[in-house]
């Protein structure tokens, strides 16, 4: 495994980046809505030193590619990285986009946590939810997860810390296939710490 961090920058949309032109800054929100605050390799680069720095109180996992593999192996470094964060109080939920309830729950089971499923990321409403039911705000709360197009752009949207990594394997479910090439593009933006879009 490479462990060195992909980009070691959190990305601040601060307000000074905001365009003044009305017309450009719709779309810089659009646009800043697909860039994660921090891009890791995989789920074991997340640290505590690295959430506590962030202010964050719980994480909100995805399960299809983030934790499991495509044939549902979910590896035994993930579930020790799990409860390491657990036991250092860092609050864990599930949520997938998925409606096959016999693979998340074997996931949630072994980590440990609580789960939702067919959760439409990245529509706000289950996102929402889990904030709810945390009852924690959401700039403490950070969205992890393999896709721009779920679990970034639902998590930005809902104003928490997005942590994008790659995938677990490179095999993806056909629905998921046709957005790879564009993630790449911006993946490789992100590397190069080219954030300005414009
Ligand atoms: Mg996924």
């Amino acid at each position: 495994m490479n462990n060195k961090i992909k980009n070691e920058k959190i990305l601040k949309r601060s307000k000074k980046d905001v365009p003044n032109d009305r017309r450009l800054r719709k779309s810089w929100y659009i646009i800043m809505n697909l860039y994660p605050n921090i891009y890791l390799n995989c789920v074991e680069e997340i640290t505590i030193e690295l959430l506590k720095k962030n202010n964050i109180k719980a994480l909100i996992l995805d399960v299809d590619n983030t934790l499991i593999d495509y044939y549902k192996n979910l590896p035994e470094e993930k579930v020790k990285w799990a409860k390491d964060l657990q036991g250092q109080g860092m609050k864990m939920y599930i949520l997938s986009n998925t409606n096959k309830k016999e693979k998340v729950e074997k996931v949630a089971n072994e980590l440990e946590v609580e789960y939702k499923l067919f959760a439409k990321k990245p529509l706000k409403g289950g996102f929402l939810k889990v904030q709810k039911i945390l009852n924690i705000k959401s700039e403490n709360i950070a969205v992890v997860g393999d896709q721009i197009f779920t679990d970034v752009i639902g998590g930005n949207r809902c104003n928490m810390f997005t942590i994008l990594v790659d995938p677990v394997c490179s095999k993806d479910f056909w629905h998921t296939v046709w957005k790879r090439p564009l993630e790449k593009y911006i993946k490789k933006k992100l590397v190069k710490g080219e954030l300005n879009v414009f």
